[in-house]
C-alpha cells in the first residue's frame, strides 16, 4: 500500500525527526519542532542549498537579515494591503475556512468524478470573482455549489471577509508610543532593502544574486498537512538582480537550475513537475512552481518568480532613497553605457520545511525481504548519504574482550569528519534496524577478527550487503559517499 501522511508523521515523531510544538500542552496548531535527527537532516538540506547557491556561483552572496523590519517595508511590498486570504465562517459549527479552498475542494471533487469541464469552469469563475475582489460573489458561488460545512453539515455561511496573514506585535513599552510591527511573512524583503548595501560593499556587478535562509511567519487559517503549511517556517530565498529586458533568460536559467538541485538532492524526476502560473501576483511578469508529489498529491515546493522592478521601485518611492544601479557595460544598440536603472529581479524561493518533508517522504521505504517463512517487512529511510543525520554507526559485536575499546577508537578517528555514533546495546540485528529507521547509510561492526587484522565489516543500508575492509580505508570510503 502507498505511504500515507499518517505513516510519515508517526515515523517522524517516533524517531526524533519532528515533534508537535509544546506537545505536553497538547501542541500548537501548525507549529512543529525538529528533534535530534530532524535538525541534522534539515541543517544538511540548508547547507546543501547554501552551497549550491553561493559557493557554486561566483556572483551570488549571502546575508542574514532580521525578522523585524521597519513597518513601511510591508506597505511598500504590498503585504499590508493585499496579503489576504478570503475567509468564511459556518454559523453553526463556528468553524472558519478559506473560501477559495472550499471552492477548490469542490472543483477537485468534480474532476475526480470525471467532470473536468465543470471543474475548470468553477476554478475560472472563482479566479474571476477573487480578481475583482467580489466577496459577495464568492459567497453566492459557495451557496450555489451547495457546499456544506463538513462539521455541521449545514450551509449557514457568514459573509466572506479578507483576513491578513501577517502576525503583528508592538515594539517599545505601552507607556511610550509603541508602534506596530510585523513578523516578516517572507525573507525576500530583507534582501531588497539591503540591495545597495551589498552591491556597494561587495562591488557587485549586475547580474548578481543575494541569498538568505531564515524564518518567516504567516497566520495560515487552514493549517493542515504537517510541515507543509506551518505558521512559523523557514524559507531559502535568492533574489537575482538583472538588467531589464534580460529577465526572461535568467528566469528560465534559474528554473532549470533549481529543478536540477531537487533531483541532485535525491528526489526522482517523476515526482517533480513544473506548474506554470496563469494568474500572476501583482509583482510578477512570469511565475512557475516546482511541485513535488507529496502523499496528498502534487503541491508547490518552490516558486520561481520574475518580480520585475516592483519591490525596489516601491521601496524607492516610500523611502525616497534611490534604488538604482549604474551599469557601465556598453549597450551595443546605442554604443553607450546602459547607465542608471532599477534592476529587475528573478527570485527563487523554497521552503526548508517543505523540502524536508519531500525528502523525508521520498526516503521512507517499506520493503518485504526474504522468501517464504523468512519473509519480513523492513522499514528504512533511503536518504542520500550526504543528507543522513548520522553517517556511520560503529558496533562492537560483544561487550567484552577489548571490542568496545576498539570500536570507540574508530569512532574517535572518524568523528571530526562526519557524524558517527557508537552503539553497544541489544543484539546486532536490532542495532542495524535502529540505524535503518533513521537512515544511517553505513554500519561498521568490530569483531574478533578486527583484533587480529585491523579489518571491520561495513554494512550498506540499502542493500544490507556487508563487506570486509581495513580500518585505514574507512575514512576515504565513507567520505566519498557522503559528499555531494
Ligand atoms: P502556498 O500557495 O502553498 O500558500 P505560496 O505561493 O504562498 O504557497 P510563496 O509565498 O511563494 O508561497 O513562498 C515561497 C515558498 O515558501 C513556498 O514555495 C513554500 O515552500 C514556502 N512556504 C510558504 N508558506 C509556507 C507555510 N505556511 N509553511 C511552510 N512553507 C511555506
Amino acid at each position: 500500500p502507498a505511504t500515507s501522511l499518517q505513516d510519515i508523521i508517526a515515523h517522524a515523531k517516533e524517531y526524533g525527526f519532528v515533534f508537535p510544538s509544546s506537545e505536553i500542552y497538547d501542541g500548537l496548531q501548525a507549529v512543529y519542532d525538529y528533534g535530534q535527527n530532524g535538525v541534522e537532516l534539515k541543517n544538511n538540506l540548508k547547507t546543501l542549498w547554501w552551497k549550491a547557491m553561493t559557493q557554486l556561483h561566483d556572483n551570488v552572496v549571502g546575508i542574514d537579515a532580521s525578522i523585524f523590519m521597519h513597518p513601511l517595508t510591508w506597505k511598500a511590498s504590498g503585504h499590508v494591503d493585499s496579503f489576504n486570504d478570503p475567509m468564511i465562517d459556518n454559523k453553526d459549527s463556528k468553524k472558519r475556512y478559506r473560501a477559495d479552498q472550499l471552492l477548490e475542494l469542490k472543483a477537485e471533487a468534480y474532476a475526480n468524478a470525471g467532470d473536468e469541464e465543470k471543474s475548470t469552469a468553477l476554478l475560472q469563475e472563482m479566479g474571476r470573482l477573487l480578481g475583482n475582489n467580489d466577496l459577495e460573489g464568492v459567497r453566492n458561488l459557495i451557496i450555489a455549489e451547495g457546499i456544506k460545512d463538513p462539521v455541521s453539515g449545514t450551509d449557514n455561511w457568514t459573509e466572506v471577509r479578507q483576513f491578513n496573514l501577517m502576525f503583528s506585535t508592538q515594539v517599545g513599552s505601552l507607556a511610550e508610543d509603541a508602534s506596530l510591527i510585523y513578523l516578516r511573512p517572507e525573507t525576500a524583503q530583507g534582501i531588497f532593502v539591503n540591495f545597495l548595501n551589498v552591491q556597494k560593499t561587495g562591488r557587485m556587478k549586475i547580474p548578481f544574486g543575494i541569498a538568505q535562509i531564515g524564518k518567516a511567519f504567516r497566520n495560515e487559517i487552514v493549517a493542515r498537512q504537517f510541515t507543509f503549511r506551518m505558521r512559523e517556517f523557514e524559507q531559502m530565498e535568492m533574489q537575482f538582480f538583472v538588467r531589464p529586458g534580460t529577465e526572461m533568460e535568467w528566469y528560465e536559467r534559474w528554473r532549470d537550475t533549481r529543478m536540477k538541485f531537487h533531483q541532485a538532492a535525491g528526489l526522482p524526476a517523476e515526482k517533480l513537475k513544473f506548474h506554470i502560473h496563469e494568474k500572476l501576483a501583482h509583482y510578477a511578469n512570469a511565475a512557475v512552481d516546482i511541485e513535488y508529489k507529496f502523499p496528498f498529491g502534487f503541491r508547490e515546493m518552490e516558486g520561481i518568480h520574475s518580480r520585475t522592478d516592483f519591490d525596489l521601485k516601491s521601496h524607492q518611492e516610500l523611502s525616497r532613497k534611490k534604488q538604482q544601479y549604474f551599469d557601465n557595460d556598453i549597450d551595443e544598440a546605442t554604443g553607450k553605457p546602459y547607465g542608471n536603472y532599477i534592476p529587475y529581479v528573478v527570485e527563487t524561493s523554497v521552503g526548508a520545511d517543505r523540502l524536508f518533508l519531500a525528502v523525508f517522504c521520498n526516503a521512507f521505504t517499506k520493503e518485504t525481504v526474504g522468501e517464504g517463512d523468512q519473509q519480513k517487512e523492513r522499514t528504512y529511510l533511503k536518504l542520500h548519504p550526504a543528507l543522513a543525520p548520522v553517517k556511520a554507526a560503529v558496533f562492537p559485536l560483544v561487550r567484552k574482550d577489548g571490542l568496545p575499546e576498539k570500536a570507540e577508537e574508530i569512532v574517535k578517528s572518524l568523528r571530526s569528519e562526519f557524524r558517527v555514533v557508537y552503539e553497544e546495546r541489544d543484539a546486532i540485528g536490532k542495532r542495524y534496524t535502529r540505524q535503518d529507521l533513521i537512515g544511517t547509510p553505513f554500519c561498521i561492526a568490530v569483531d574478533y577478527q578486527t583484533l587480529e587484522d585491523d579489518t571491520v565489516t561495513i554494512r550498506y543500508r540499502d542493500t544490507t550487503e556487508q563487506i570486509r575492509v581495513p580500518i585505514g580505508e574507512l575514512k576515504a570510503r565513507i567520505g566519498q559517499e557522503v559528499s555531494m
